[in-house]
Order: C-alpha cells, then structure tokens, then sequence
C-alpha cells in the first residue's frame, strides 16, 4: 500500500494524463466509487456476522442493491474461500448467470473464468482458481449428482428465490439435507466412495472426493418488490417487456424500420435486445452506456425484471404478458403459452423505470385488466413436468420422492405421471429404482429425459448420434427460421430446397448440414470476424435465423463433448433417412398424433384434437401418423415440429405401450396399452397402474 501523500500526488498526475494506465485508473476508481454507492455497502460488516451466525440466512432487499454481485465479494474478502473452498451462487437464468460473473470479475479486476467463473448448461467458465461461480440452479442441481455433498462449497446462495422455479425448489429442499449431512458428520475425514446417512428419505448421499466434512452455510436472496425513488433529471432508456425472442426479433425489425422513416435528427434510438439464446458479447451490449445523444431501447424478456438491473433504464413499457409453460399431468400434455403476467411481476416491471431518477411505465391494458390479474406467478413446480427433476433425485439416491422436503409438494397425479413417463423411457426400472446403466446416462446428460433417450438410442441401436445430437440442438433453439411477414413467400421459396416431404426434424437437418457445408468450404480461406460475416450472408440469403443457427452450433458441440465423455462413438446414418425416422419414433413415441377423418389429429396419448402448425413442412401433405416435439395452445391447440412415421413402428419399437389391433385383441396383461390405430387405451385397465 502506498503512502496516501504519494497516492493522492499520483492521482492527480495520472488523472490529467491520457495514457491507458490513466483511463484503467479512472475506471477502476468509478466502479469503486459505484461498489460504495450501492445500498448494501454500508451494511457489509453486518452481513459478514450474520452469514458467521447463521446457517440459513434469508435476504430480502431492492432489485439494484447489489444482492448478486456485492455479497459474494464479501464472502470472499472475509475468508469464506480459504483452502480452495468456493462460494456458489445460483440463478434461475442463464444470462443472469453469464452477465453477473462478467459484472463482478471486472468489478474484482480479474478475469472471467479464473477467481470469478460462472457456469451453464453447455457453457462452463471455470477453472480451478474459481472461488465465486455463478451458475444456474439447474447447474448447481446436476453438479450434485457427481458430488452428493457439493463438499467444495463454503457457502451456497440460492439467488432470486422469488422465482420459484422447479430447479430452485427442489435444490432448496435438498440443500437442507446437504447441510444437515454435513453438520452431522462435521471434522470427519471421508474418503471416496463412503456414504452418509441422510436423515429423512432413507437416502444416502454418497461421497466423491476425500476430504474433511466441513458446515455449509446457505444464503435464500429474493427481491422485494416495493420499490422507492431517487429524484435526479436525466434523460432515460427504455425497456420494453416482450415474451421471446420471436417477439423482440420482429419488434427489433419493426422499431429500425420505423427509424428510417423518421427525420435525420429524430433517429437517435438504439434498439437493443437480450433474450437467453443470444451470443453473450450481444448481451453485454445492453449494459454499455449509449452513445451520447442516443436513446437505448432495451428488448428484453422478463430477465429483466429482476434478475439483471440495467442502468440508466426511465421508462418501462409493459403489453403484460409472458411466455408459461403449463403442464397438465392427467393428459401428458406440456404446453408453451403466452398468458397474462401476475400482479407481482407487473409491479416489478413497472419497478424498473426510473431507478436513478424520475421514471413511468406504460401498461399496454385497461386498468380493469390490472385487477383481474393473478396476484403471483403459480410455483414452476406445481405447473411444470416433473419427470427430469424426479430422475435426478433417483439418481441422487432419494427414492422416496412422495415423502420428499418440497416447499409446495406437487400434486401425486404429477408425481406418478413423472414416474410412469420415465419407466416408459426406459430411466426407471418396473418398481421405480434407477434404470442402469440407461437412467444414469440420461441423468446426467443436461437435456430432457425424452432427448437424452434420443440419443440413447441413436447410439445404441439405430446408428445416427451424429444426426440425433443436430436434431437436439436445432430443437434447442426457439425458431430456426427467419420470417419476416412481409416476405413469407420469398422466404418460403427460398427455403424450399432444405424442406423434406418426410417432416420438420429431416428439414432442420438439412439446414445444419448445408450450412456446415458452406462454412467447411470457406474455413481454410478465412478469419473468424469474416467467417462470422459469410455465414451471417448466408443465413440472410437463406431466411435462415442467424442467432439461432449459431446458438443450435454451441449446443451440438456443447453435447456431443457430454456424450463423448459417456464413451459414445458419434457415427453417422449418412443418407439412410429411413433409420433415422425410426429412432425418431422410438424416441418420441409418446408423442405420436393420428390424422382423423376430418384432417385433424388425435393425439394417441392424451386422446386430444390437435392441429398441424401453418410452419411446418408437414402443413399441407397432412401425412396419416407422426411424431411431434412441441405442442402449442394459440386459437387452436398447435402440433409443431414434426415428422411422418409409419403407425406400426410404434407397436415395434414401442412395445410396451402400444399394440396393433391384432394384439389388443389378445391382452390378458394388465398394464395399459394404446392402440396403433387410433389410441385408444385397451377397455380391460383404462387406468393404467399406479406405482407409489
Ligand atoms: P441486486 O442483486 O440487489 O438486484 P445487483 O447486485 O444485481 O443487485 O446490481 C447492483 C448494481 O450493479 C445495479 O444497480 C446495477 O446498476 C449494477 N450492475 C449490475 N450489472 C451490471 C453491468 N453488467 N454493468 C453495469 N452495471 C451493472
Ligand atoms: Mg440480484
């Protein structure tokens, strides 16, 4: 530390001067000066003492206190890291996750991935320096799996506990059960491979590297959502609330368009977006200031309500809607709609105008409107299926899932649909223990059981890994397409040529396929900024979404290295559609649709009517049986993504759930099968069996 006479003498000299070591300076002396600014400074010292005290400590504070990115710094400083042990904190959102780690390593001036890290599905900037790392909660619930007693974590905060989502609920519950493992066996030296007894649930939790048992402290943060307000005259951004990237795609498009048409001197706007499938360096953008005389106007989903704070932000416009995935557990039946936000979330939005001065918010709905609306978003776990978290508390050793510590228990009818589905699979056994080594592969692979059974069975059985892992990734993605509405027939025929009359999954593979081929072409000749602008050309020319191809292209490589790692030998089908198409049916049997004699599907599952989405390339053919990935409730309920199969692959490939006519004749078993023809369940147990 330097003397404070030569410190000052320095400062002035370096602040006139315009060096690189001057501008660093400057920066490091306002992000110190905004550390100290921010509400939860000046309680630093408290805080320390009560995480000592404690071993549950629940935070409630102001969205922009500085919850997520200050307190781990002060763990850190105040020890909590010592002898390699790591602070985690988790998030309900990927860019949550991606944008606070970058905040807070340039706040510590260190470098991302080193003493500060975070890590996502199919994204982990980490090393064995990382001491605070950021992570999704989902991240934190499948690391559990390899280490049962998270046994590197000091501390763990479960940030933005508010949300409620699935990950967040049951990672609660089972931390409580970490913690108690490691407050019982405090001071022992394990080795690996030793169990230890979990109080309740009968389970144990098994240990995966040698070390002495050491207390874990938990942090619950979640936002209140009263919000006060500094008065300051600043001109503002603004943030406008969308339900996905879709939307903020075609809004994006929308404002530029309207700019052109604008006088000179009144297009200074600058349309930014942030949604989960953009490439982290665009996320960064909405953070930076906008150049002077520039308004920002931020499109964004409901990460921005309080996840991420962005500066600057004075007026909120909020349409009130967001994009909720329902379940509904008695017809198997996963839907993505847009419904209305709650109470709460409307008052959060509204929230985020004008944190730094004088701020509004304009509601796109009738005041009337406001009132009917929910008070709170219902848990993610009371609407959601439960089948990948079950498995991962099977694969965990908690077996007991019905007398499982949830903070809001799901309904049994979810429980036992989740069960059923994942015997279906093929992930659990006739009595519900892990299936091996099957359920354990699809345990940790960071994907839905359904896929990770794809891929399964790619693998083993049908010999097209290579086409199964492009097919998983292009589903990853929101909408691979690009269309525009006032080019939908130039789009179409320009795209005409990936389209396949055999369905949605053959013609994702082609666009991935062709565009690997263009890129493979060009990679010799070119740098990585000009590739990047040859393939952004490309896209265009092809109507191709250029975000997402490249987001699809992360996750192939992201989990083809996850199945590498599970000794896989990624082999290709080449042109062999017919093995490929079965694998498809054997993967997704759950989701078959029968066409009907008036041209709509039934689907053989649920027995509902269904129709075929107007994107799909199956839209107008109307083949007589497929298999489909999503379903979505518009006007109508919607099929989307699919693929023509034959009806009598599934009583072969899927035998265990449906039988030919022929066969349902002769059923003396008392299990529950679908016929091929038209789903129907077999008179002789409608029910089907119950299973705990
Ligand atoms: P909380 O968790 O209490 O909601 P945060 O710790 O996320 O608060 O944020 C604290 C402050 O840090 C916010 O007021 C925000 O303005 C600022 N901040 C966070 N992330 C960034 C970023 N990437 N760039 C600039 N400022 C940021
Ligand atoms: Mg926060």
């Amino acid at each position: 530390v330097m003397p404070s006479m030569a410190q000052g003498e320095l400062k002035s000299s370096v602040l006139n001067s315009k060096s690189p070591i001057a501008s660093r300076f400057r920066m490091r002396q306002k992000i110190a000066e905004h550390r100290k600014s921010l509400p939860i400074a000046s309680v630093e010292k408290r805080l320390i003492e009560e995480v000592q005290k404690n071993d549950i400590l629940i935070i409630v504070g102001e969205t922009g206190s500085g919850k997520t990115t200050q307190l781990p710094q002060f763990l850190f400083s105040a020890g909590f890291c010592r002898e390699g042990k790591m602070v985690g904190i988790t998030q309900p959102r990927r860019i949550a996750a991606v944008t606070i780690a970058k905040r807070v390593a340039e706040e510590s001036d260190v470098e991302l991935g080193q003493r500060v890290g975070y890590s996502i599905r199919f994204d982990d900037c980490t090393s064995s320096y990382t001491r605070l790392k950021y992570m999704t909660d989902g991240f934190l619930l499948r690391e559990a799996l390899l280490d049962p007693l998270l046994s590197r974590y000091s501390v763990i905060i479960v940030d933005e506990a508010h949300e409620r989502t699935v990950h967040t609920d049951v990672l609660l519950a089972l931390l409580k059960e970490v913690q108690r493992a490691r407050s019982k066996h405090e001071g022992v030296q394990t080795k690996a491979g030793d169990e230890i007894g979990v109080k309740r649930n009968g389970g144990v939790l098994r240990v995966c590297q040698g070390r002495k048992v050491s207390p874990l402290k938990l942090i619950i943060m979640s936002a209140s959502l009263d919000a006060r307000i500094h008065v300051e005259e600043k001109p503002g951004d603004i943030l406008v609330f969308l339900t996905g990237q879709d939307e903020i795609e075609s809004v994006e498009r929308l404002v530029k368009e309207r700019l052109e048409h604008l006088p000179e001197d009144k297009r200074k706007l600058l349309p930014l977006a942030i949604f989960s499938a953009l490439p982290s360096e665009q996320q960064m953008q909405v953070f930076a200031p906008a150049p002077t005389g520039f308004r920002k106007v931020i499109l964004a989903t409901n990460i921005a309500e309080t996840s991420i704070t962005i500066p600057g932000i004075r007026y909120v416009i909020d349409p009130g809607f967001v994009k909720a995935r329902t379940y509904d557990p008695s017809k198997g039946m996963e839907t993505l709609d847009v419904v209305p936000a709650s109470k709460a979330q409307s008052l959060q939005r509204s929230g985020r105008a004008g944190r730094e001065g004088p701020g509004k918010c304009f509601r796109l709905y009738p005041e009337r409107e406001f009132e009917k609306l929910e008070d709170s978003t219902k848990p993610e776990i009371k609407r959601c299926n439960l089948s990948n978290v079950i498995l991962q508390l099977k694969a965990l050793g908690i077996d007991d899932i019905v007398g499982f510590d949830f903070i809001d228990k799901p309904s049994r009818g979810a429980i036992v649909k989740a069960l059923t589905e994942l015997r279906l699979l093929g992930a659990l056994t006739d009595d519900c223990k892990l299936e091996k080594p099957a359920g354990e592969q699809m345990s940790r692979l960071p994907l839905d059981p359904v896929y990770s059974r794809a891929l399964i069975l790619a693998n083993n059985q049908f010999n097209c890994l290579e086409e199964m892992l492009i097919t998983v990734a292009m589903l990853s993605v929101e909408s691979i397409f690009y269309d525009p509405r006032e080019k939908r027939e130039e789009a179409r025929t320009s795209r005409n040529h990936f389209a396949s009359v055999e369905g949605d999954h053959l013609t994702y593979l082609s666009v991935y396929r062709e565009s690997n081929e263009f890129l493979e072409k060009r990679k010799t000749e070119s740098s990585e900024a000009k590739i990047d602008k040859i393939m952004k050309k490309w896209c265009k020319d092809n109507f191709v979404n250029n975000r997402s191809l490249k987001h699809a292209r992360d996750t192939y490589r992201q989990i083809r290295e996850h199945v590498e790692q599970m000794g896989f030998n990624v082999s290709s089908c080449g042109n062999d559609m017919l093995e490929y198409r079965r694998c498809l049916a054997a993967s997704f049997f759950l989701k078959a649709a029968q066409r009907q004699m008036d041209g709509t599907y039934r689907a053989l599952e649920s027995g509902e009517i269904v129709h075929i989405h107007p994107t799909s390339v199956l839209f107008r053919s109307k083949p007589e049986c497929v298999i489909f990935n999503e379903l979505m409730q518009t006007s109508k309920k919607y099929i989307k993504n699919l693929t023509r199969i034959d009806h009598l692959w599934l009583a072969e490939l899927a035998p265990h759930h449906y039988k030919t006519d022929d066969e349902m004749n002769d059923l003396t078993q008392d299990d529950c099968f679908y016929s091929v023809r038209d789903g129907t369940p077999t008179e002789a147990n409608v029910k089907g069996k119950l299973f705990v």
